[in-house]
């Protein structure tokens, strides 16, 4: 989920603490839009001002949406939890609903400006793509313990690194295809081999590290997909990215967060399986928890945090929001020290 893309701020890489120099296509470039150069490094943004977030929602017609009345209250929720929690007053104003694959054919300029970065994306149907795969998946689990990922596989207990990156590889796998093959409303697959890319983590960078338009983003699809610099808890859904939070080239917050919704909106028996249902009078406030976990990236700058118990700063393991959520919401704020970051 939440994955705080560490890296885009500082060059056209989507990945944690990946340090690149200020991309030579960025300064380069001579499509109009104002680049202000690179970002100073990011600080916790102050407590003692109002913030107004724009928000824009990008929907794919095919799949289940919020009314208007469902985003107002999520918003409205949202706000609450960031003045509780965090002691930020900030206002949510949706600048737009757009179609989400004509925004993305709107934005070919940007994903040309980082064709670097997209070359993240791996496409595991080929030979290449499957070696690429595996030694990101040995590469990530090689940062944790055997117990820590035995519990975000669900797996019991591993014997070696080995052992469990074959387990990591083939569940990547069939659950990937699994997920890209939900039924939608239209009868057809959720992903649709030709228009891929909206679900790429990779164009989601691209597209909000240029964003102008909005500081924040939700999305009724999802990230669901490989690329290359996966970690443990995003390789153990089958490649699903539930938010994330990313750098902004244009934004008084360096900064652009977003959510998928469709993990949490869809109750297609997949979900109802590795994720239970949600009850729908928790449905929004469950999001707004996860929209929460987000903008602890965005306004306090926070590192992803792997190790507290009930941390709204933890990303869920699998799809378990509810249990989660519950849990977040029962303990309250975390009372333990949480390290920021001073790039995304
Ligand atoms: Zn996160
Ligand atoms: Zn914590």
């Amino acid at each position: 989920m939440p994955r705080p893309s560490l890296f885009a701020l500082l060059g056209s890489a989507c990945a944690a603490l990946l340090l690149c120099a200020w991309p030579a296509s960025v300064a380069a470039d001579t499509s109009g839009i104002t680049i202000a150069g690179p970002p100073p490094p990011l600080v916790p943004l102050p407590k003692d001002r109002p913030y107004e977030l724009r928000v824009l929602h990008l929907v794919d017609p095919r799949l289940p949406t919020l009314t208007a009345d469902q985003r107002r209250a999520l918003h409205t929720r949202i706000e609450v939890l960031l003045q509780s929690w965090y002691g930020y007053t900030v206002t949510l104003r949706e600048v737009g609903v757009r179609d989400l694959a004509a925004n993305f054919a709107a934005s070919e300029a940007v994903f040309a400006r980082h064709a670097d970065l997209l070359q993240l994306d791996i496409d595991p149907a080929t030979g290449p793509g499957r070696a690429r795969l595996r030694a990101t998946v040995r590469a990530a689990l090689a940062r944790h313990p055997l117990p820590l990922i035995a519990t975000h596989l669900q797996s019991g207990p591993l014997t070696s690194q080995a052992q469990a990156v074959e387990l990591a590889f083939n569940r990547f796998l069939s659950r990937l295809k699994e997920l890209q093959s939900i039924p939608v409303a239209n009868g057809e697959p959720f992903s649709i081999p030709s228009q891929r890319r909206l679900n790429s983590y990779a164009h989601w960078c691209a597209h909000n590290y240029d964003q102008a338009e909005a500081d924040f983003i939700f999305t009724n699809s999802m990230i669901v997909g490989a690329d290359a610099e996966m970690p443990l808890y995003v390789i153990a859904r089958g490649g699903v990215s539930a938010g994330n939070t990313n750098g902004n080239l244009h934004n008084a917050f360096h900064a652009t967060g977003m959510v998928s919704l469709f993990p949490f909106l869809s109750d297609a028996p997949f979900w109802l399986r590795e994720r239970g249902p949600l009850p729908e009078a928790e449905r929004l406030d469950v999001v707004a928890t996860l929209a929460l976990h987000e903008l602890g990236h965005f306004f306090l700058r926070l590192a992803e945090a792997s190790d507290h118990p009930h941390c709204v700063h933890v990303a869920p393991p699998g799809f378990r929001f509810l249990e989660w959520h519950r849990a977040i919401r029962e303990h309250g704020p975390c009372p333990l020290p949480h390290p920021t970051v001073t790039s995304y």
